[in-house]
């Protein structure tokens, strides 16, 4: 049985549906990220994990018990929010001993054991007398999440914790999230509109979009099998083509058939779209003698260096494709040069065009 269980929850503001029919199973331990673009509910989904909102319709439970309309003090979870939510006029070690100093029967000797494991799992053991405006962005993030920590919480919640902060530090704090939930086992629900940073981090992602979930699988199925055309464009870069279902292995693409697997439900004249990733599109100057693989002709219309790779976008017959060179074979190549491009026929996704 899943740990905690969202069934059929749903939350309006106003006329707005923030978060629609939402159905998530989380195992116990398991760290599961919502992931999605400004406004598709997020927050409102982890606002009423946390307590904070009530659902309009829908259950929540956490280990086996109701806990819907649970006050959020009473829930056991832990919450780490954007930025600066530590308290300004406390040093750290009160920020840390926070919770468990306001629920009576905790002896001032456990209280500062465990404020120093709290400080020790977050690398911080030396700010405990310090306060928070004397901490870096990152520093602060670390102490929140040894607070929320500190209550020993059946689930931790966290709400984009790393938004604030810059790009080094969020990488490097993301490891470091990562790796105390595994040190403690403890199941965590991560909010964040940064696709790297789910995909980097999280046993399952949720995709989200206007108020539903779109997919909610590992993050290599996520990136691998999207199964939307929305989770296709929103994760990562795909190239999307336009045609019309030939057969059950032929896609009619302008004055070109592709070779693509059509899933059986697409039937004969249907409009599709075939997705196919950048890494896995190759640019040739001559004509590539391999009839396994699907060949276009095109123009580069633009080289966009990115350090490891360059990005070329190759426009063919009006449509945009885009493949990932190495600086080598970048060498060999110039703005508007006619080129071909290939790509198996296995690499290549077939979803409806809607
Ligand atoms: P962001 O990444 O921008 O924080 P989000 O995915 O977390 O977005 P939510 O904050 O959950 O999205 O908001 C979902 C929708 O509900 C939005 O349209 C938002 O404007 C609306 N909304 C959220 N909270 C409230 C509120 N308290 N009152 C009215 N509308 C709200």
């Amino acid at each position: 049985m899943a740990y905690l269980d969202l069934q059929n929850v749903s939350k309006l503001f106003g006329t707005v549906a923030a978060v629609k029919g939402f159905n998530l199973a989380v195992e116990k331990g398991a760290f599961v990220s919502l992931l999605g673009p400004s406004g598709c509910g997020k927050t409102t989904t982890l606002r009423m994990i946390a307590g904070f909102e009530t659902p309009d319709d829908g259950k929540i439970l956490l280990d086996g018990e109701d806990i819907t309309t649970v006050l959020p003090n009473k829930r056991g979870t832990g919450m780490v929010f954007q930025a600066y939510a530590l308290f300004p006029n406390m040093n750290v070690r009160d920020n840390v001993a926070f919770g468990l100093e306001v629920t009576s029967g905790h002896p001032k000797s456990e209280i500062d054991q465990r404020v120093r494991e709290m400080l020790s799992l977050v690398r911080l053991e030396e700010t405990a007398k310090r306060y928070p405006h004397q901490l870096s962005g990152g520093q602060q993030q670390r102490i929140a999440l040894a607070r929320a920590l500190a209550i020993r919480p059946r689930v931790l919640l966290l709400d984009e914790p790393l938004s604030a902060l810059d790009a080094v530090v969020r990488v490097a704090l993301r490891s470091e999230i990562r790796r105390i939930q595994l040190e403690l086992g403890i199941t965590t629900v991560y909010v964040t509109h940064d696709q790297e940073e789910a995909l980097s981090i999280s046993d399952r992602v949720v995709v989200m979009n206007q108020g539903l979930i779109e997919q909610a699988d590992s993050p290599e199925e996520i990136y691998r099998q999207p199964k939307t055309r929305f989770v296709a464009a929103f994760i990562g870069t795909a190239n999307q083509l336009n045609g019309d279902v030939v057969d059950n292995y032929l896609v009619r693409f302008g004055e070109t058939t592709l070779r693509a697997p059509v899933p059986s439900n697409l039937v004969k004249s249907s409009k599709v779209v075939v997705l196919v990733r950048p890494e896995n599109v190759l640019i040739h100057a001559a004509a590539p003698d391999d009839n396994t693989k699907n060949v276009l002709e095109g123009t580069i219309q633009t080289m966009t260096f990115l350090g490891s790779i360059t990005r070329v976008a190759i426009d063919v017959n009006g449509t945009r494709l885009v493949t990932d060179t190495t600086a080598e074979m970048r060498t060999s190549l110039n703005y508007n040069q006619h080129v071909w491009v290939s790509f198996a026929p296995e690499a290549c996704q077939v979803m409806a065009n809607q």
